[in-house]
């Protein structure tokens, strides 16, 4: 399969991602040897993130910048994650029906948000997935995420890039922005700069390049741009400026220390995921979980000595 993924083999990219997407325990080894097998081939692309309160434009920007991109001979990978999709309701991300031109391209590959119960389980998978796109030979792999609680993090920790689209409107607050993700962005950009917004859109810009004129990622200096994603405007611009960041941070060895710190929060996380997959697969833990639940919530047993009981029976050693 390694090979047909390499050769670009569309059926291929997308039987690989169904395969890391598997719990299956076979399939698991399967996919950590076609990983392996692919490594090599990976880490040839722009990496970038994009978040941004649900209706603030993600998939009309990511379909117009992801045709911008393809036009300059670019071939595109975009990814979601969303740990409220299930693979039974829809994911409110990376839907394929919402990037209709796009995803006729022959250069875009889209896939939607992995169904799962924990964002860890979830973002494992996509950064997975990113590199099989890597190795297939997409250079720009755009991971998309929503304001939910703590994804914006763990797309930030997977990417060289975490953008922040904005409203036109007031502060944080009133745009719905959680605390502390606006320091996460590597670039801020308003959408919705056309039409009667223009104007606001203009003092949205002013009033963000003050509040941000600080911050700085290394040597880079957070910009704030606006756009227009429906008119396209403004989007070359975007594009210009994730350059200049590729530029800088590879030249200062910035992109590179990321990365590498990047891949070692992975590999804990990924410690952390395989330790509680295991810990709740248990037959001793998964019969005995629902009691102590239940007896922890209706604060009949103290949390400390359930957990120490449930470790126990996993651990077998009488922890
Ligand atoms: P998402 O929920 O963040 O993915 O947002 P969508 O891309 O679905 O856009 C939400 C709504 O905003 C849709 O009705 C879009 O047509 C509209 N929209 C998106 N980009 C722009 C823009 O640049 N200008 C204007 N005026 N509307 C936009």
């Amino acid at each position: 399969m390694a090979g047909a993924v390499r050769r670009g083999d569309r059926r291929a990219l997308a039987r690989a991602i169904t395969l890391i997407e598997s719990t299956r325990a076979d399939h698991r080894a399967t996919a950590d040897a076609l990983l392996e097998a692919l490594l090599p081939h990976t880490g040839n692309s722009v990496r970038i993130g994009i978040s941004g309160v649900p209706g603030v434009g993600k998939s009309t920007f990511i379909e117009a910048f992801g045709l911008h991109v393809i036009g300059l001979g670019h071939k595109v990978a975009v990814l979601a994650v969303d740990p409220s999709s299930q693979r039974t309701g829809g994911s409110i991300l990376g839907d394929k029906t919402r990037m209709v031109d796009l995803s006729r391209e022959p250069d875009a590959f889209i896939r939607p948000s992995p169904a799962g119960a924990t964002l860890g389980g979830v973002a494992r998978r996509t950064r997975e997935a990113m590199l099989i796109c890597e190795a297939a030979g997409f250079d720009v792999i755009v991971v998309e995420t929503v304001g939910v609680g703590q994804s914006e993090t763990a797309v930030a920790d997977m990417v060289d890039l975490f953008m922040l689209l904005l409203l036109p409107a007031g502060g944080d607050e009133l745009q719905g922005i959680k605390k502390g993700i606006v320091e996460l962005a590597d670039l801020v950009v308003v959408n919705k700069a056309d039409g009667d917004l223009a104007t606001t859109a203009r003092h949205t810009v002013a009033d963000y390049r003050h509040a941000l004129a600080l911050l700085r990622h290394g040597e880079w200096r957070v910009p704030v741009l606006s756009c227009s994603a429906v008119q396209k405007a403004g989007i070359d611009t975007v594009w210009t400026t994730i350059g200049e960041h590729r530029a800088l941070t590879e030249a200062n060895g910035q992109r590179a220390s990321r990365r590498a710190e990047q891949a070692r929060a992975w590999l804990w996380s990924e410690i952390r995921e395989t330790l509680l997959d295991r810990f709740r697969a248990h037959p001793a833990v998964r019969a005995e979980l629902p009691a102590l639940e239940a007896g922890v919530t209706e604060g009949a047993v103290i949390p400390t000595a359930a957990a120490r009981a449930l470790l126990s029976r996993f651990l077998g050693d009488g922890a």
